[in-house]
Parts: structure tokens; sequence; C-alpha cells
């Protein structure tokens, strides 16, 4: 089924919460959305959805926002893909934005296909960069592809709206504005709406070293170069004097010497981290396809001809058990100066 395209009008960014506050994601977002409608000469909204989120509406409008819609609820405190999906694709029918993004971290990542699926259009998920073609007012999404080998650039020329999840980190926010004026739209749903066949039971966190690695703006990411999973603790160690997480690569997971949330590649996380230091890492593309978008990249590797090496910006050829201790001890130096 084709949606009419002249039906749907402006932008909308999905606002995600985290513990009772707005993640940052929400913001990164917010600054790709207000250079989409500026393009197009449209207004900019952004859905919240939670418990207690009307009062955080405004830091929305602070951001780039023109109108939030705000869905407010206790049932709604916790994501839920159910309830969460029925109402977006319900406020999505009413209101016909021609453009819907969201981050693609795994709330994003989770709602968009479902909500794609139930309004019968196409998603571009894990983009690095948006833009619109003006003639003809279409979303240009572009993202890496085959492995991490080539930037593919894609459109949706008929079903509405255009969506799309982009990585996190790949803008940085808009300054806080709080002269900006926005309208807050409060709308209500019930019922079957709130419906869910998942129950929380309960949220653990994982014990780790730093932020999650799709948030971090350090990684130092380890490789089947570490020989054991008891030799984690130099990455570790590394990691905490950086102020950085520990990321890895999937050898050093399916060996069991770091659980899964620490992958970086092509069915690991992408990560957009300032800096990334590869450790003991071949460089095979699904992992590259995992840090392309890294700022700056220093490698590590006892092997001068790997393929890291080509990804990097800095490589030190070398032992990582002699490397490591080293870069440890001048930065124990550092901080002691
Ligand atoms: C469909 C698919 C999806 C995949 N998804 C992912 C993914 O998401 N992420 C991912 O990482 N991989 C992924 N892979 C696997 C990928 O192809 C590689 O096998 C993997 O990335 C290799 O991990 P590695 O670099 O740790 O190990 P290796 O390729 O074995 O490399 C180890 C490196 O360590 C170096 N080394 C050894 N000892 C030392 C030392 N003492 N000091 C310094 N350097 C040393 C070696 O020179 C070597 O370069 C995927 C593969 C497939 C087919």
């Amino acid at each position: 089924m084709e949606n009419r395209s002249e039906d749907y009008k402006g932008i909308w960014t999905l606002g995600e919460m985290r513990e009772g506050e707005i993640h940052a994601v929400s913001y990164e977002l917010l600054a790709w959305g207000k250079d989409l409608a500026d393009k197009l000469g449209v207004e900019l909204g952004s859905i919240i959805i939670g418990h207690n989120v009307k009062d955080k509406a405004k830091e929305l409008i602070y951001r780039g926002a023109d109108k939030v819609y705000v869905i407010y609820n206790p049932a709604l405190k916790d994501f839920r893909a159910d309830p969460y999906s029925k109402i977006l694709t319900s406020l999505i029918d009413e209101y016909k934005p021609e453009i819907f993004i969201a981050s693609a971290t795994t709330i994003g990542r989770t709602l968009m296909p479902i909500c794609a699926v139930k309004l019968q259009t196409g998603l571009t998920a894990d983009c690095t960069g948006l833009d619109i073609d003006i003639n003809e007012r279409l979303l240009i999404q572009t993202r890496p592809a085959i492995g991490g080998n080539i930037m593919a650039t894609i459109k949706t020329p008929t079903s509405r709206p255009q969506m799309s999840t982009v990585r996190p980190k790949s803008k940085g926010p808009l300054p806080i504005d709080e002269s900006r004026k926005g309208e807050i739209i409060v709308k209500e749903f019930g019922g079957e709406y709130l419906a869910s066949r998942v129950k929380r039971v309960d949220f653990l966190r994982e014990e780790t070293v730093g932020a999650p690695i799709q948030d971090a703006d350090i990684i130092v990411s380890c490789g089947k170069g570490l020989k054991d999973g008891k030799n984690l603790r130099i990455i570790n160690e590394l990691a905490e004097l950086l102020g950085g997480s520990v990321g890895a690569s999937r050898k050093a997971v399916d060996l069991g010497w770091i659980s899964y949330s620490h992958q970086v590649g092509l069915s690991g996380k992408s990560v957009s981290p300032r800096l990334y230091i590869a450790c003991g890492i071949s460089g095979a593309v699904q992992h590259l396809a995992g840090m392309s978008s890294a700022e700056t990249v220093i490698a590590i590797n006892s092997d001068p001809e790997a393929d890291i090496f080509r990804a990097a910006d800095f490589g030190v050829v070398g032992d990582i058990f002699e490397v490591i201790p080293l870069f440890i001890q001048k930065l124990k130096e550092r901080t002691k100066e």
C-alpha cells in the first residue's frame, strides 16, 4: 500500500527517556531534524513517551523542537515495544509527518521496524548521514553497507513516512536556547494502547568499566591478541585511566572473555567515539564496520601487515603486553605531575 506523500508534512524525532531523564541521543536527533526541517521549510516535532515526562518537554524545545507531543502514564514508565509502537503508529496516522527518525539505540532499533511494518513504509537502519534531495523533496539516507566497504545512499520514494534510525554521536546536539518557544501537545492513550504481552521483572545493570560503548567517548578494544580472558585487566586498567569504556572483537566475545554487549562490529554495536584504541585486533571488515566513524583510531598490533593499520590514524607495531603497560605507566606519571 502506498501512502499519499502529499498528505504528509513535517519532521518528527523520537525522544528517549532513561531513568527519568531525556537521553542525550534525543538532542543529537533534534540537530539532525532541525537541519532537515530548515531545508524543507517545515516544522520539527518530537515525541516523548514515559512517566513524569511532561516537565521535560521544554528541554526538547530548547534544543530545536517546534512541537513536542507528550504521552505520559505510569504504565509507560519503562520501555516496552508493544504499547510504545501502538501509540507511535496511532500518532503518525493522525499527524502524518513526512519523515520520522529515531536513534539507532536498542530502543530505536526495536521500535522503528515494528512501526515501519505497521505503517507499511520503508526504514533505513543505522544511518551515519541524512540530507534532503530538494528537487524531489526526499530524504537521503546514508549508511555503511556490504560489511562497511561502501556507503549506500537510500531513498524512500513512495511510501510515507520516510523512516530512519541514526547512529548515536553522528551529530553533535544544538546548544541549549532557553528563549526558544514551542508548543507542547499532551496526548492521552489508555485501555488497549497500554496493554503489553511483556511483563517487566527487573532491571540488572551490567558491571562494567565506563559507559555503554555506544555512548562512550573513548573506547579501548581488545581482540584475540589478548590471548586469555584473564589479561582483560590491562585493557580495563587502560580504559579506566582514560575515562573510557571497553570494547571487543567478536573473537574475544566468542572465546567468552567478555560479554556480547561489548562487541563492536557488524553483528555487534556501531560506535562513534572520539578515540578508539584497537589492541590485538586484526581489522576484519566486519569489525571495521562498527568503528569506522570513530574520530581517531590508534592500533596496536604485532603484525605490521595487519589490516587494522589501514583504518588507523596512529599505529604501534608491537606486543600489546609490552605497549599497553608502557601506556599505563605514562598515564600514571602524568596524573601524578
Ligand atoms: C557475518 C559475520 C559477522 C561478524 N561480525 C563481527 C563483529 O561484529 N565484530 C567483529 O569484531 N568481528 C565480526 N566477525 C568476525 C570477523 O570476521 C573476524 O573474525 C574478527 O573480527 C577477528 O577478531 P580479532 O581481530 O580479535 O582476531 P584475529 O583476526 O585472530 O586477530 C588477532 C590479531 O591480534 C594480533 N596479535 C596477536 N598477538 C598479539 C600481541 N601479543 N600483541 C599485539 N597484537 C597481537 C594478530 O597479529 C592479529 O592481527 C564477523 C564475521 C562474520 C562472518
